[in-house]
């Protein structure tokens, strides 16, 4: 194999644009873009300030089968203000501590679920069972999963 096939060029636009071996780098999970454009040190660097960040999976409760899966801080508080002066509640159903830095790779991985034609990207569609499965499968087995209200 030549060194195109085995080595990747981390790109200098936000990482740290060395030539590394292709093991160096993150599959992207919807498989369509090979590997991702920085390597696995650079990310976990740029990741390292959100690593206190949960990934919650939240539903409006007017609108049940659809559900919001993101990142924050404080879930409790992004439910709170995301119901703020509306017509419905936010259940949160699911916090993975710690998990928030995967956010974007979660998001690839749910795409058949996302919900098209809105502004925000984080709704999707299908049983929360499934969509749970899905966001389990990137935690790390020592990372804490809180479930809060009824499947
Ligand atoms: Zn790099």
């Amino acid at each position: 194999m030549s060194d195109a096939e085995t080595l990747k060029r981390c790109s200098a636009v936000k990482g740290c644009g060395q030539l590394l071996p292709l093991d160096a780098f993150y599959k992207c999970v919807n498989g369509k873009l090979g590997r991702q454009a920085n390597c696995i040190q650079c990310l976990r660097s740029a990741n390292s300030i959100l690593e206190d960040t949960c990934l919650y999976v939240m539903s409006n409760s007017r609108i049940p089968g659809e559900y919001k899966i993101g990142r924050s801080s404080h879930p409790y508080e992004r439910a709170t203000d995301l119901q703020q002066s509306h017509n419905f509640n936010m259940v949160v159903h699911a916090i993975f501590d710690g998990l928030g830095y995967r956010e974007y790779d979660i998001h690839c991985a749910l795409d058949a679920f996302r919900i098209q034609g809105y502004r925000s990207r984080e709704w999707f569609a299908g049983s929360l069972v499934d969509l749970l499965q899905v966001v389990a499968s990137f935690a790390k087995p020592c990372q804490t999963f809180t479930s809060v209200g009824s499947l």
